[in-house]
């Protein structure tokens, strides 16, 4: 049995590199099974190459991020916090800082920092790693996992399944973890699309791409309700529209549009400006600068890639004196500045989207331990699992956590 190994783990992201490190003693044999030429890569992506690892906020606030389930992630948490997580990089060397909304990324400002410094650890571990080795079946006989590929098959006691969920499949993530869960017996909640730009079916908008609108209030309706809102920062692309608020809120937009409703967005791009204060500001500024046109005017009001918008939906002329405005078009304008509402008529696909809703049910995996309740000996970690937070750095501290946990457990 000297080509049996202790533990396999499937998928070297952050989730299987941090269950590689945490699963080898000095007296096992862990081995990680790699698609890809290297590991990381979709880490390599986060926090647009910065990497945002993790969040400074407390335990708690982490749990309710992850909403109703969130209390699944209570076991792993305890035992690798984020701020063992911290430790563990600065141990290393690598300096981390905190940014707005407690966002933490290494002090580099590259992910490659992060990816360094697990594949040092793992070499110093002696983690044997196959790269290219695209795992293809997974059987359990004779109280071993069978890995198969096309040439190989490797064997093992323990298994950590971490293959991530469905999203960016250019980087490997491409759903097997679901289909070899799935042939030992779990149940997969469809994967869907999480994090995920929304798309506007409007020549018009689509024309604004390249806006990013900062200090907004962001509001969705369904049926003249709002169900979502707020504030921050949002982005207009070729399809519709992406940045933070817009994630966040994807998912729940996303359940309504499937249940065949109609969602508008609202953009008020004046929160801190009550409609009659906001009125006065337009006076004062139309008395400055009487002489001057109405295209002047929007410019001292908005970004530079929306006036050619406002203009057309206002239908003034850009060259009407700013003093030749009447109530009528002040009012229509002021309208748009607290009121600026489009169709919302889809989200981007999945491979799209930031992180993958579903996967395996927690209800069948111990999270004390992260082994499956199904099959004895077989673990999970990562985004596989079904919970996804929102954007802060909460998906990678879960991949981080529940990849300790498991590796720890096979000891
Ligand atoms: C653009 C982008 C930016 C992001 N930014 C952030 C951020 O800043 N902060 C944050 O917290 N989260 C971020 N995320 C989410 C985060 O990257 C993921 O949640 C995280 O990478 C999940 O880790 P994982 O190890 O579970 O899976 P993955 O990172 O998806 O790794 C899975 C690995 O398994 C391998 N694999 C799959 N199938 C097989 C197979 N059959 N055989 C062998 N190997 C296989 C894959 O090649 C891959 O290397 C971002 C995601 C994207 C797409």
């Amino acid at each position: 049995m000297n080509n049996v190994f202790e533990v396999a783990i499937i998928g070297g992201g952050p989730a299987g590199m941090m269950a590689g490190i945490e699963a080898k003693t000095s007296k096992n044999k862990v081995i990680i099974l790699e698609k890809n030429q290297s590991l990381g890569k979709k880490l390599l992506l986060t926090g647009k190459g910065r990497c945002n690892l993790t969040t400074s906020k407390e335990i708690p606030q982490i749990i309710d991020a992850f909403g109703k389930k969130g209390k699944f992630l209570y076991g792993a948490l305890t035992r690798f916090s984020n701020q063992n997580l911290r430790q563990f990089f600065e141990e290393k060397g690598v300096k981390l800082k905190v940014e707005r909304g407690g966002r933490v990324f290494p002090q580099s400002d590259k992910s490659k920092t992060i990816l360094n410094c697990f594949e040092k650890e793992l070499k110093k571990k002696k983690v044997k790693i196959n790269f290219e080795f695209k795992v293809k079946k997974v059987i359990v006989k004779d109280n071993l996992f069978k890995l198969i590929n096309q040439e190989e098959t490797i064997l093992a006691k323990k298994l950590i399944i971490a293959t991530g969920g469905k999203s960016y499949p250019q980087t490997g993530s491409t759903g097997d973890g679901y289909l070899f869960a799935q042939a030992l017996g779990h149940k997969i909640i469809r994967p869907e699309p999480a994090l995920v730009p929304l798309i506007v079916n409007d020549k018009e908008i689509n024309s604004l791409a390249g806006l990013s609108l900062k200090n907004i209030n962001l509001s969705f309706f369904c049926e003249d309700k709002v169900f979502l809102k707020e504030f921050g920062e949002m982005l207009f692309t070729h399809q519709g529209i992406s940045g933070p608020i817009v994630l966040e809120f994807s998912k729940e937009v996303y359940k309504k549009l499937n249940k065949g409703k109609k969602i508008l967005a609202q953009i008020d791009l004046k929160p801190a400006l009550e409609k009659s204060v906001l009125k006065k500001r337009i006076h004062r500024e139309i008395e400055k600068m009487p002489k001057k046109e109405y295209q002047n005017l929007l410019r001292v009001l908005l970004p530079r890639l929306l006036i050619e918008y406002v203009l057309k939906i206002t239908e003034v002329d850009k060259h009407l004196k700013n003093a030749c405005l009447t109530e009528i078009q002040i009012s229509n304008l002021i309208n748009f500045l607290k009121d600026f509402r489009f169709e919302i008529t889809g989200v981007m696909p999945l491979k799209t989207a930031i992180v993958t809703s579903g996967g395996i049910d927690i209800n069948e995996i111990n999270s004390k331990t992260m082994e499956s309740k199904i099959v004895p000996n077989l673990f999970f970690a990562g985004e596989i699992i079904a919970l996804d937070g929102p954007t802060g750095g909460y998906n990678l501290q879960k991949a981080f956590s529940t990849g300790w946990l498991a590796g720890k457990s096979t000891n």
